[in-house]
């Protein structure tokens, strides 16, 4: 008979189980948390339950060194890393956005990348007036919402920040992604039961709602929100009355002006645009081209393998791609379900045109206040708009980012325009003659997280942003460069 690997899993866990007592966990101390959490792997159906255990675990955490907190988020990037495939095989097929090749290699390379430990590094201030030694901290539980666009790598992303600062979650994540944040969060806290004996450092509301998500943010227990999302639920959170750190929409656009590498821009804009069917926040959106080269610009995305659209067939795609909704005054267009974060090819034949699957992105010119220019859409159609010059485009950059301050990219080799855009634009993040990914340090230089904090200012999420400071002053001892005592008569 072959043993399974979830039996042998199971046997494992029910014998740690009684080894540590059914009631509770551990702690280092030798005290024992009771509420009976333990074995849960950080499941809940609801949101009260979910912070207790969280709590519970963060209490026993506390007790515990380092060298645990670095075993628990191994045991994260391991899984993230080397059950990509299936996880990210249930996150295409349960969100039915994106690509699948791309839903895999984000969580390889969260897992391989999201800065840890070793970012919480001790400062000290050493003088004749002693020591004085600044540390980091942890908050306790922290509440995180995240998007249905990267529902698991968000969920490794912030575990392995916020539990390298000695944090425990409660995530309530889209419920469109509910599954397979709930399945990769119980994977997660079994392998680090099984080692370490803490359970539930991540915990997940099941079945995730407006009401779940309103109790996180109201729990006394929370002491922290972190939200990756769109505009709602970034009022939301900076509306809760406590501390948020926010991730919120963009709608990133990029200038090209007349000494750009063509070519290079296009590749560019193909590789970050189609990037999971558009679906990252700091993906291409709209293209501001100056009219001296913008002929040739749209020569050059065809030959890096796009597939132009002419007017008739954006209008067709429009048509398609856009919905009213809301009521009354608050009646706007948003992205059509149907075709966001569908493939280049589905987008085509709404635009009643029939291209090679394995086109990457359609694009064609339109006027500037076209709604693919306007709203942050998420489909791998990227408008062009022809530009007077370069301080045109600027300008109509900057008017259709919307004040996010999230992302914006330039195609240039003049060191003034791009230093006049990087002024006009103040996005968290600005790319040079790049796709938008190098920003994360995909391409580019720097650490990688998937929760950019525009509204609040903490950039792109590192530990350091989930820690406290805490200083320690130690008077006139230890500082060993001199003895101010000597000189006391
Ligand atoms: P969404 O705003 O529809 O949902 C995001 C999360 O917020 C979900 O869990 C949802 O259930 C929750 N939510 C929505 N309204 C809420 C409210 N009023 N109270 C509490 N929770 C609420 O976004 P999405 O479609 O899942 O993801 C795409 C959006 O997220 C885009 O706008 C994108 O730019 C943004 N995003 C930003 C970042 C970043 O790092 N800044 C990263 C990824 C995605």
């Amino acid at each position: 008979m072959q043993i399974s690997e979830d039996i042998i899993r199971s046997v494992v866990t029910q014998v740690i189980r009684e080894v540590r007592g059914q009631v509770g966990q551990t702690t280092a101390s030798g005290s024992t948390c009771s509420r009976g959490f333990a074995g849960k792997f950080g499941q809940f159906d609801n949101a009260d339950q979910a912070v207790a255990a969280a709590r519970d675990a963060f209490e026993l955490l506390r007790t515990r060194p380092m060298e645990d907190r670095r075993k628990a988020i191994d045991h994260i990037r391991r899984i993230s890393i080397s059950q990509a495939v299936e996880l990210g095989t249930m996150e295409m097929n349960e969100t039915k956005i994106g690509r699948l090749p791309h839903k895999i290699e984000k969580l390889k390379t969260l897992g391989e990348r999201a800065p840890g430990t070793e970012f919480l590094t001790t400062q000290a201030f050493s003088g004749d007036k002693g020591l004085a030694v600044i540390e980091h901290a942890p908050f306790g539980v922290i509440g995180a919402i995240t998007p249905v666009t990267h529902s698991l790598p968000t969920i490794t992303g912030n575990a392995v920040s916020m539990i390298a600062g000695g944090n425990t979650l409660v995530v309530n994540p889209h419920p469109s992604g509910r599954k397979v944040a709930a399945e990769g969060v119980k994977r997660f806290n079994q392998a680090i039961y099984e080692d370490i004996g803490v359970d539930n450092l991540i915990c997940v509301i099941r079945e995730p709602s407006l009401e779940s998500a309103a109790a996180i943010f109201k729990s006394r227990d929370v002491a922290l929100i972190c939200v990756t999302g769109g505009p709602a639920v970034a009022r939301a959170a900076l509306n809760s009355g406590k501390r948020a750190i926010v991730a919120g929409p963009g709608n990133p656009p990029v200038v090209v002006d007349q000494t750009a590498d063509l070519d290079r821009a296009a590749r560019c804009i193909i590789q970050g645009a189609a990037y999971d069917n558009n679906l990252l926040c700091i993906a291409e959106k709209e293209v501001f081209v100056v009219a001296e080269v913008f002929d040739a610009m749209m020569a050059a995305m065809e030959r890096a393998g796009a597939v132009a659209l002419n007017n008739s067939q954006i209008s067709k795609l429009t048509a398609a791609a856009f919905t009213e909704v809301g009521e009354g005054t608050h009646k706007h267009l948003a992205p059509s379900k149907e075709l966001l974060g569908q493939d280049a090819a589905k987008l085509a034949a709404a635009a009643g045109v029939t291209i090679d699957p394995k086109v990457e992105l359609v694009f064609g010119e339109t006027r500037e206040d076209h709604p693919f220019v306007s709203i942050e859409q998420m489909m791998p159609f990227v408008p062009f708009v022809r530009c007077r010059d370069v301080d045109h485009g600027i300008e109509l950059a900057k008017q259709y980012e919307h004040g996010y301050r999230h992302t914006s990219m330039i195609h240039s080799r003049d060191v003034r325009n791009m230093t006049k855009m990087a002024r006009a634009m103040d996005t968290t993040l600005f790319v040079k003659n790049g796709p938008c990914m190098a920003a994360l340090g995909l391409g580019g230089e720097g650490y990688l997280s998937f929760s950019i904090a525009g509204p609040t200012g903490e950039g792109v999420t590192t530990p350091l942003t989930f820690t406290r400071e805490r200083r320690c002053s130690l008077i006139e001892d230890l500082w060993i460069l001199g003895d101010p005592r000597l000189n006391d008569h």
